[in-house]
């Protein structure tokens, strides 16, 4: 691949408790201005893939234990979550994760946290997340805990975008939600991608639903990459119909 190259994973390893070998030596790209899904089905090893990237691994007794992880040529590896903020790079969890008992627009301003510009320049970007999501704007004053599903994840994209990331990663952003919505939001994240420039690293079990928006996909497996190609690609290929498509 000849793009740009953000961000670089190469062979990692990922042990937790010291004892359970889950990622067996993955490596992945994410180029600039790209959209690459990570796919796989329950455990094959997404979400240990994004902790370990973003250093999140830690709390849950994980470790890197071999390969690199590189951001721009840089190793990272030994940044915490938030200088990664500062390098352009954020993590949207599984679950969504928003403060339940803050305001919508509450929780989109603690997403400005890292960010050293103005008043000003905060409030303009409030009103670029609210232009993407509208129905964030008509539920600013409400409580993120009362709000439904997908406003939550709607929130929690909104937040990341709140530092102004050069990379999102994007953690199961389908789950738990009606297919009306699922649509919905896959096509704001290629409407970010396409007008912010932002760039996206999406795991998602939906397979069918990630690779018409990806350009680019990697199919894990018991913590392996076992196919790797354009999105175009993986969807026309034989055996990914057949076990991530649901037809053949
Ligand atoms: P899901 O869609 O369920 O999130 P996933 O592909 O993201 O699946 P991971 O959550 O990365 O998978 O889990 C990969 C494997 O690692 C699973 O077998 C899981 O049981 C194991 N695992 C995850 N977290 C821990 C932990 N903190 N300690 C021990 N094992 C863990």
């Amino acid at each position: 691949r000849t793009e740009e190259m953000l961000l670089e994973v190469n062979n990692i390893e990922v042990i937790y408790n010291h004892v359970i070998l889950v990622l067996k030596g993955v490596s992945l790209t994410v180029p600039k201005g790209g959209i690459t899904a990570l796919l796989g089905g329950n455990g094959a090893g997404k979400t240990t893939t994004l902790k370990a990237i973003s250093n999140l691994l830690k709390s849950e007794r994980g470790e890197v234990t071999k390969g690199s992880i590189l951001y721009r040529g840089e190793r990272v590896q030994d940044l915490s979550p938030s200088e990664l903020v500062e390098r352009g790079v954020i993590q949207v969890m599984e679950g969504r994760h928003c403060f339940e008992h803050l305001t919508v627009e509450e929780n989109l301003l603690t997403g400005a946290y890292t960010r050293k510009d103005g008043r000003a320049a905060i409030e303009a970007d409030l009103e670029m997340v609210y232009s993407y999501f509208p129905r964030l704007k008509e539920r600013r004053k409400s409580q993120a805990g009362y709000t439904s599903g997908g406003e939550q994840q709607m929130t929690a994209i909104g937040r990341a975008l709140m530092s102004r990331p050069e990379t999102i990663l994007l953690d199961e952003p389908s789950m738990g939600l009606a297919p009306q919505l699922v649509e919905e939001i896959f096509e704001i994240v290629r409407d970010l991608n396409q007008k912010e420039g932002v760039s996206f690293l999406l795991a998602e079990q939906n397979t069918n639903v990630a690779l018409r928006f990806a350009t680019y996909g990697y199919i894990l497996e018991s913590g392996r990459v076992v196919m790797d190609g354009p999105a175009a690609e993986l969807r026309e290929n034989p055996d990914v119909k057949e076990f991530y498509l649901g037809m053949s």
